[in-house]
């Protein structure tokens, strides 16, 4: 499937739709992902949207943006970047 196809499904590639709505996990997080825009080379990478396990990485003006209301912290998305665009930083 391609990642125009997917886009149709605005929240990740592995949930079905809603799925992940439902889990507010975003109180879990200890540390959080801080997106480097300048380093993000979207649409050529979208690894860490497809990596995100709970589908709380969109795209807005062609730039990764996190939605913290789901964002756990886990930090896959900072592991998988290529160009090193997300630090992981401690929650205040
Ligand atoms: S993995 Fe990195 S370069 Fe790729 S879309 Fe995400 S932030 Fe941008
Ligand atoms: S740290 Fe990154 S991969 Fe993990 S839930 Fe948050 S946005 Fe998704």
């Amino acid at each position: 499937m391609t990642f125009d196809e997917h886009k149709k499904n605005p929240i990740s590639p592995w949930l079905p739709r809603n799925h992940s709505l439902k889990n507010k996990t975003g109180k879990w997080a200890t540390h959080i992902p801080k997106v480097n825009q300048e380093k993000c080379s979207y649409p050529d990478c979208v690894k860490c949207w497809i990596f995100c396990p709970d589908g709380s990485i969109s795209f807005n003006n062609k730039k990764a943006v996190i939605d913290f209301h789901y964002c756990k912290g886990c930090g896959i998305c900072s592991k998988v970047c290529p160009n090193n665009a997300i630090d992981m930083v401690k929650k205040k």
